[in-house]
């Protein structure tokens, strides 16, 4: 930086003339004096001052209410552009998150009002003077728990930066301070390193500080060691969770995990946030740090932790896939606007394949809890007509404007389930092609190695030639079918190579074989029944059932979302008269429902494997086929 130093002019003015209504803290008189001096002695040569600050005090936690300050270094012309994003990194669409932001004012060194503009929904334009360092100020909103941005209460504040902190591009690059002023008691945390008081940090710059949110508040905190590295856990919220035993686990996650890499981690430190909490669920991954929320009552019993960490084991893995490497188009981050690609799928559906192994690995879930994920998986796609309808490739690029609903399920494919299966296929077939001496994992290695965001992310060609380097088979013919073509992933072909079938587990002393299926789903519990998906060419669409009707009786009787299936039964023969409201009006349709095997889809061992299928599963899996399925009839 030519210009003065920012931080000196910045502060010094600030302790001479403090700005109305913003507040200063007692911690400000020695950094300030810490700074000043080697500057003054030095001049303005030393790059530190170039630093950007920020400030956030809680001015009303109930409220969730914050007020931020953000301090510039000397900006090279009339004016400078300060943008909060419009989206969050793991969040594929526009969040528009300038909308929390009220009372934005801009400051010059000396406390004086600046002019200011707004340009665009989430950018404010300040005139300043070539060389002046500029502060802004605003109340902050912070009440999307959910959407895992920013939530502030009288308990915990948690603040991803996308959502809390401006930046300027000028200075995206520049060395970030963070300082927070919360009640007393509260303890910070983040992936971000300590700065040089209790609740600062620093920064590399803002896409250090973006990709490290702040967990401050009142939590339960556990760190350990894991290969060298710290593992620190940090968990809000009351609930039915133990802390000791998800620690204990999670450690077991990370190792697991870093072996996929052949133990090479990109991190010193690593932080879990957990949210154990009400109206909030789902996780999100960020460089050295993951957030992770879930309803505070659903962490026991066993399926319902194993829940927690597969997610935990998804959003770790991230760390990898995604933060340490991720497609071109998404290095650097644009905050402003929709980052395309065609391999969101990768990022997404391979994280999710790989986090079912790692639980796997781990000895988190058992082999039979592993394949049961996989029968519901498929069960679900094959139940997907969407599947005929749009690629991996396609849905990659519109994940900025994915629906959900019955819309989603009819004409899209989900990036991450459809990436799982994908992801499944390619390793199977990378394991058939080298003899199970490699698999997708060897593909990812390659990925982290030659294509890391510091050396400018992974596009297209390079996942060919890393699936070319492993297997030394071309994909490209591979990749037009299933990755840009909607071609039917072969699952009979595919799981006969590890050993396993995927059927209808029907109870052999279960009275009933078969049942009648219409197509529709209903709102569970719903009485009387709501049709929340039909699924396209159903025996229910063709009969002219809609999502949103409310199914009242099915011949003549009265029919809810638990009893319908129990009811129908009781017919011999189709068509069925069905009375339903719509839009407040009785509808009467009559529907040709079809018979089929009434029982839950199962993944299980063949008949007879044999001994190359076997060895093809253990390879896969990365556990020993078990010897009491070899044994069976
Ligand atoms: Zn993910």
């Amino acid at each position: 930086m030519l210009f003065a130093p920012s931080k000196l002019v910045y502060t010094f003015a600030h302790n001479k003339a403090p700005i109305p209504g913003v507040y200063q803290t007692a911690e400000m008189k020695p950094t300030f004096l810490a700074y000043a001096l080697p500057v003054l002695l030095l001049g303005a040569s030393a790059s530190a001052h170039a630093d950007v600050d920020y400030q956030l005090k809680i001015t009303n936690a109930a409220q969730h209410l914050a007020e931020v300050r953000a301090t510039f270094p000397a900006a090279a012309g009339t004016t400078l552009d300060v943008s909060m994003p419009n989206w969050r990194t793991g969040r594929y669409n526009m969040l528009n998150l300038a909308n929390g932001v009220r009372l934005f004012k801009a400051f010059d060194a000396k406390g004086a009002a600046l002019p200011v503009e707004k340009t665009d929904k989430g950018t404010w334009q300040i005139r300043t003077k070539p060389g002046d360092a500029v502060t802004v100020q605003y109340e902050l909103y912070a009440n999307t728990l959910g959407e895992r941005t920013r939530h502030i209460d009288d308990t915990h504040a948690y603040l991803d930066a996308s959502g809390v902190f401006v930046y300027a591009a000028p200075f995206r690059k520049e060395k970030v301070n963070v300082k927070l002023d919360v009640p007393q008691g509260w303890k910070s945390r983040s992936g971000m390193d300590s700065g040089a008081c209790e609740h600062c940090f620093v920064a590399a710059d803002y896409d250090v500080l973006i990709d490290a949110p702040i967990e401050t508040g009142l939590h339960e905190f556990y760190t350990d060691k894991v290969d060298g590295r710290t593992i620190e856990l940090a968990i809000w919220g009351r609930g039915n969770h133990d802390g000791k035993q998800m620690m204990t686990d999670l450690k077991k996650i990370v190792h697991e995990t870093a072996k996929l890499y052949d133990g090479k981690y990109p991190f010193q430190r690593y932080l879990f946030i957990v949210h154990a909490t009400d109206g909030a669920g789902g996780a999100t991954e960020h460089a050295n740090s993951t957030v992770i929320q879930k309803p505070r009552w659903t962490f026991a019993p066993r399926k319902q932790y194993q829940g927690f960490l597969r997610v935990a084991a998804h959003e770790f893995y991230h760390t990898w896939n995604v933060k340490a490497y991720r497609p071109k188009e998404m290095v650097p981050y644009d905050y402003q606007n929709e980052n395309y690609n065609r391999l969101l799928w990768v990022a997404e559906g391979h994280t999710s394949y790989f986090e079912e192994l790692i639980v796997l690995r781990a000895g988190l879930v058992k082999r039979d809890e592993f394949y049961e994920e996989y029968a519901k998986l498929i069960d679900d796609y094959q139940h997907q007509p969407g599947r005929f309808q749009q690629s991996a490739a396609d849905s990659s690029f519109d994940e900025w404007i994915a629906v959900g609903g019955e819309r989603a399920r009819n004409a899209s494919v989900n990036i991450y389930s459809k990436g799982q299966l994908l992801a499944l296929m390619m390793d199977i077939e990378l394991r058939r092609q080298t003899g199970s001496k490699k698999g997708l994992e060897d593909v990812h290695r390659i990925l982290f190695a030659k294509h890391s965001t510091a050396q400018g992310g992974y596009d297209v060609p390079a996942v060919l030639a890393a699936l070319r380097s492993v297997s030394g088979q071309a994909w490209e013919a591979w990749w037009a079918q299933y990755v840009d073509g909607t071609a039917e992933i072969p699952f009979e072909t595919l799981l006969a190579q590890v050993g396993l079938q995927k059927l209808v587990d029907v109870p052999k002393d279960q009275e009933q074989k078969t049942e009648w299926w219409a197509g529709w789903t209903l709102r569970e519990g719903s009485d009387p029944a709501v049709v929340t998906v039909v699924e396209r060419d159903s025996p229910a669409w063709k009969a002219g059932v809609v999502s949103g009707d409310t199914l009242l009786a099915v011949n003549g009787l009265r029919v809810s979302a638990k009893d319908i299936g129990d009811r129908m039964s009781l017919a011999k023969a189709a068509p069925f008269k069905v009375h339903l409201f719509r839009r407040d009006e009785l509808v009467e349709l009559p529907i040709t429902p079809v018979q089929q095997p009434k029982g839950k889809a199962k993944v299980k061992a063949l008949d007879k494997p044999n001994a190359a299928q076997q060895g093809m599963n253990a390879a896969w899996t990365g556990v020993a086929w078990p010897k009491e399925d070899a044994k069976k009839p």
